[in-house]
């Protein structure tokens, strides 16, 4: 075992690296070592930054728009932002309702950071996204994960949440469409969510990262349109890195009651003070200018959704519920749990993942990493080409398995 004089906080040891940035890493480190990896792991849109969203990048910067900003982020934006969700949404906020992060990630850390004591219950419901229980044990608050069911498309049962439900829940984290499912979260299902969250007072976080990745039309309930009660107690995250493709300039933004983004702003304020001026001046042209981008690239996405299930659904044994947004899928690979190849066995998720890796040059994420080892988490946010090629060598590798 490693020893070192100095010693990390206990706060640390209780979270792990991020597994979806862990297996981008490798897929990548093994590539620039000239293996042909395919990769379905990381998250993230595969076309360009929109030209105009760049030079408006390079004019912050030809312009020396390279200082300190206000922490909550430059009023332009939030006043961008805050437009937008006016003519998407039809909500109304104040600027000094939205602060803009450095990512959405940040978001939600600001937010827990600024919402949770130790103790307080969150609930997640399960598969969940890396970084929630994570973002939520930092702050020593419980992550009490409630379970999504395959058969019920990962709609959450409110008969199955009650069980969940202490007089120590504080609050429940919702994302819809779902990283790492693509389903979407029912009408009906919000309704109860808002009732029983109205009765007991809860926090809502609403994940909204990839609200403009709806395919065929679908509907997009949200638990704010229920009852407008729900305003004070929700708090909306969203940001530009999906949209339009900006994951690398980290900007983020969440909506919410005053006090709570004020707290939230405390938090920036002494820890990275403000996103990054370039960036901020980067996405005011994301949110300000036309949103057709989101659109075209669903589109895109649509075809590769189709696919992908379809030669998912091919394989025997596979089941996979059909996503109705984001771009992932999460197929069910337990059949193929307890199988050899050459001595080795495949256990579960992690080892499933391991050997598509390692044997078939395929990088995707273990279901455990969601909290739901039966799966595995394929992004189709890549080339044609890729899936078609990736979807022959996974039939190909599974079919060695015995
Ligand atoms: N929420 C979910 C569900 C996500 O998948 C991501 C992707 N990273 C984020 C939030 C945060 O996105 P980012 O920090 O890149 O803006
Ligand atoms: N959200 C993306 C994913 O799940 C990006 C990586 C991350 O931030 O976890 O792959």
């Amino acid at each position: 075992m490693e020893s070192h004089f100095i010693a990390v906080s206990d706060r640390v040891k209780l979270i792990k690296p991020s597994p979806t940035l862990a297996v981008n890493a490798k897929a990548k480190a093994m590539k620039a070592g000239g293996a042909d990896v395919l990769n379905f792991s990381v998250g993230e849109p595969d076309s360009d930054t929109p030209l105009h969203v760049c030079l408006a990048g390079t004019q912050a910067i030809d312009a020396g728009f390279t200082r300190y900003t206000a922490v909550p982020g430059i009023l332009e934006l939030r006043e961008a932002i805050v437009a937008r969700m006016a003519a998407d949404k039809g909500w109304q906020y104040d600027p000094e309702q939205i602060q803009v992060s450095c990512g959405g990630k940040h978001g939600l850390y600001n937010m827990a950071q600024a919402l949770f004591n130790p103790g307080d219950e969150v609930l997640i419901p399960a598969p969940y996204w890396v970084s929630y229980p994570p973002i939520v044990q930092l702050t020593g608050a419980i992550p009490v994960l409630v379970p999504l069911l395959e058969k019920d498309d990962f709609d959450l049962d409110p008969g199955v949440l009650k069980k969940y439900v202490t007089s120590r829940t504080r609050a429940i984290i919702l994302n819809s469409p779902s990283n790492p499912t693509g389903s979407i979260f029912s009408q009906s299902t919000l309704e109860v969510i808002a009732k029983m969250a109205l009765e007991r007072g809860w926090v809502i976080i609403s994940d909204d990262i990839y609200n403009t990745i709806v395919y065929e039309g679908g509907s997009l309930p949200h638990i704010l349109d229920i009852d407008p009660r729900l305003k004070e107690q929700t708090i909306v995250l969203n940001g530009v890195s999906k949209s339009f493709a900006m994951t690398g300039w980290r900007i983020g933004y969440s909506a919410g009651p005053k006090h709570i983004i004020a707290a939230m702003n405390k938090i920036q304020g002494q820890s990275t003070s403000n996103p990054s001026s370039i960036s901020q001046k980067a996405a005011l042209a994301a949110v300000s200018g036309p949103q057709d981008f989101s659109v075209e690239m669903t589109k895109a996405f649509l075809p590769r959704r189709d696919y992908i299930v379809k030669e998912l659904l091919a394989i025997p044994g596979i089941t996979c519920v059909v996503p109705k947004g984001a771009f992932y899928v999460f197929p069910n690979f337990s059949a193929y749990y307890g199988r050899e190849v050459k001595g080795r066995r495949i256990g579960g998720s992690v080892d499933m993942s391991d050997y598509l890796l390692e044997e078939a040059l395929l990088a995707v994420v273990p279901g455990a990493a969601f909290g739901a080892d039966p799966f595995i988490r394929f992004s189709f946010a890549t080339a044609m080409p890729v899936i078609e090629e990736g979807m022959k060598r996974l039939q190909q590798a599974l079919a060695r398995l015995v």
